[in-house]
């Protein structure tokens, strides 16, 4: 038994069913989740638009003019939001039918509504979900083993209570038939700067609050550093050390207050200031599952809880908010539980985007690493502004970097910051996966001229005689 359809339950679900198990997943919301409803697929399709966007600002400088423009300029372009959202939701709908096909298709039950864990074991070992239907019904399952994979919902504060028209949450921002005249962005980390960045690029008045120095705290330090100038190019206001202290609609317009008095009037306000994990009221804590002081369930590499024969994966535990470990937990914690070859989760070798444009790309050790002395590496910097396909391209920001072991040779981290970056990262990816060493990296060929030879060119400088 599976609660929760996001990544985490829907990929574990296939693998349970694949080693013989009677499967049956319980979901409120609809299949894929958070994931495919709210959270990766609607931002990432919204982001699509903003993207293309982006690339047409340099149409004139590659020759490209609209007709009837003004002086042949491609400047006239413009996203009709309303038709973005659109496209977005029905995306995101397709997306979930797609995955509800597949795993009727296999065999797996799907049961909606809300799971409950009930705190009794029964004689065989079987374990009681109480499951609370829209209709006001309720069912009472039993299962064997239990995965909880509930996921996260966005951080509400009481002194900015999302009105879903104007104070909104990300899960929200899909009902804008406008592009907002003035959207302000609290909280600076990735989702916030992911919103921030596609508005701006779709035309609208952005004003990023930031509690700390920099946008992106936490990331790489160069490509949070390069992120920030480009928002600040492209006339972004970028509010550091500035703390939002409430929100609230005043007519037409928002107002979010700051802690050191200062009032920023916008039209429209996203709140993006985490998630709360979806752990409370659902009878975990009774069933003898650990919860951490944040709400999140502990787990071990196993994806194992504190409770017999109960599992987690996913947000709810709070190792890696991202949706490829959310699938990582939950295929592990099937394989173990049914009997399969498994290996404990790694963390080592997972890769992270940053959907902003430009992309920042992670894996491996991180720089700040290495300059604490917790890793001996040698670092490398590439600017992209010399790769002769970015030239081309028209790419002026960006660059690679990469991270050696000094001792081996071996690949163990990197960074790229470009457009695409989430693809370009892959070889490094591979590399870190696969203890490959900078000179095995450097001297696989690389087509001529691709963004791809500056990979090799960064590895290719750690090499040590
Ligand atoms: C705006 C945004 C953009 C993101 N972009 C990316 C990205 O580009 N790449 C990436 O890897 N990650 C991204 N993430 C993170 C990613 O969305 C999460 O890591 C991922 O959704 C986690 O999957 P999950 O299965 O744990 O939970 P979810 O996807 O949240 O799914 C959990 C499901 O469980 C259901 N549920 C909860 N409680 C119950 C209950 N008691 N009974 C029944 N059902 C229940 C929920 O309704 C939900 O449908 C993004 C997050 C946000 C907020």
């Amino acid at each position: 038994m599976i609660i929760g359809g996001g990544p985490g339950g829907y990929e574990a679900a296939l693998v349970a069913r694949q080693l013989g198990a009677e499967v049956q997943v319980v979901e409120r919301q609809g299949m894929g989740g958070s994931a495919v409803l709210t959270d990766v697929v609607p931002s990432k399709t919204l982001i699509a638009t903003a993207e293309w966007m982006t690339l047409t600002e340099q149409a004139g400088e590659l020759g490209i003019g609209a007709e009837g423009g003004p002086d042949g300029e491609a400047g006239a372009l413009r996203a009709d939001l309303d038709v973005v959202d659109r496209r977005v939701v029905r995306l995101a709908q397709k997306q979930s039918k797609d995955i509800r096909t597949r795993m009727e298709r296999e065999g797996i039950e799907i049961v909606a509504g809300t799971g409950r864990v009930g705190a009794d074991i029964g004689p065989s070992g079987t374990r009681q979900v109480h499951v609370s239907q829209a209709d006001g019904g309720e069912r009472a399952l039993e299962a064997e083993i239990l995965l909880v994979a509930t996921g996260a919902t966005p951080r509400v504060l009481p002194s900015a209570q999302p009105d879903g028209e104007r104070i909104l949450t990300w899960a929200q921002m899909y009902n804008l038939t406008d592009i907002p005249e003035h959207l302000i962005v609290v909280g600076s980390g990735v989702t916030g700067a992911e919103f921030a960045s596609a508005y701006n690029a779709l035309g609208a008045e952005v004003t990023l609050i930031s509690s700390r120095d920099h946008v992106l705290p936490g990331e790489d330090k160069h490509a949070a550093e390069l992120i920030e100038g480009v928002f600040l190019r492209r006339r972004m206001h970028v509010l550091a050390r500035s703390r939002a202290a409430g929100a609230r609609r005043v007519g037409d317009e928002v107002h979010v207050e700051l802690t050191d008095g200062r009032v920023v009037v916008g039209s429209h306000c996203l709140m993006a200031v985490g998630g709360v994990p979806s752990t409370a009221g659902i009878g975990l804590e009774e069933a003898g599952v650990r919860l951490s002081a944040s709400g999140h369930i502990e787990v071990d590499r196993v994806s194992r809880t504190r409770a017999p024969r109960m599992y987690a994966a996913g947000d709810c535990t709070g190792v890696l908010p991202l949706a490829s470990v959310a699938a990582m937990q939950g295929r592990i914690a099937m394989w173990h539980a049914l009997g399969d070859a498994v290996a404990p989760l790694d963390l080592t070798s997972v890769a992270a985007n940053i959907f902003t444009a430009p992309e920042i790309a992670t894996i491996g050790v991180t720089q700040r690493d290495i300059e604490s002395g917790a890793v001996d590496g040698a670092i490398t910097r590439l600017p992209l502004q010399r790769n002769p396909r970015a030239k081309m391209l028209g790419i002026k920001e960006g660059f690679i970097k990469l991270f050696s072991d000094r001792s081996t040779g071996t690949v163990i981290g990197g960074v790229v910051v470009a457009p695409r970056a989430g693809e370009l990262i892959y070889p490094i990816t591979i590399a870190v996966s696969q203890r490959l060493t900078v000179d095995q990296l450097a001297n696989v060929f690389t087509i001529y001229p691709s963004l791809t030879g500056s990979i090799a060119e960064a590895a290719r400088t750690l090499h040590r005689a």
